[in-house]
């Protein structure tokens, strides 16, 4: 019976209180009236212009890895806006949800007036929960037939920025959650 209880008071002490600490630590922080966040450089506030948008997916679990993937992989930290909506590419491609497709065009259309940007790189990802709700699971239901859906859908993002934002130059990568980065042509 001791054994019982101390396993059991074991399993508190390891796992309960590292959350309630966690949550804890948070709300403390969060709620803080300033604090300070390190800066890359210097001289942010002289910074008016970019190169690159990059049209990301939300996906939590890729956030890190898009932030190495742009400043250690692709030299462009602080030199890239971003817009994350689900999907990426499939945001704009979509018909679902037709003001997904607006609010893209209408901020790319923004940012290359005020940023005076000259690339766009949509990032797709596999295992993408937006490509399942839209495209339905099946299609990826082998690596392969994965790729053949976003490379469907970055061509045809691909002709809509040719269309309409002319000037830019277009970039479409398909990341895996290996971290995997495929340049989809
Ligand atoms: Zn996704």
């Amino acid at each position: 019976m001791h054994i019982i209880y101390l396993s059991i008071l074991f399993i508190l002490i390891g796992c309960t209180p590292n959350k309630a600490i966690d949550k804890k630590n948070f709300e403390e922080i969060i709620q803080q009236s300033t604090f300070r966040v390190d800066v890359s450089a210097p001289n942010l506030d002289k910074k008016h212009e970019t190169s690159t948008l990059l049209v990301s997916c939300v996906d939590f679990r890729l956030r890190d890895e898009t932030d190495k993937l742009m400043e250690k992989h692709l030299f462009l930290m602080d030199d890239y806006d971003e817009i994350a909506l689900p999907g990426a590419s499939l945001a704009l491609v979509q018909t679902k949800y037709p003001h997904w497709n607006k609010t893209l065009k209408d901020l790319i259309g923004l940012i290359e007036k005020l940023h005076h940007i000259k690339r766009v790189i949509f990032l797709d990802h596999r295992g993408c929960g937006a490509y399942n709700l839209l495209q339905g699971k099946e299609h990826a239901a082998t690596p392969e037939k994965e790729t053949h859906s976003h490379k469907a859908v970055l061509d045809r993002a691909r002709e809509i920025l040719k269309k309409d934002f002319p000037k830019l130059k277009v970039y479409t990568l398909l990341m895996g959650l290996d971290g995997v980065v495929e340049n989809i042509q």
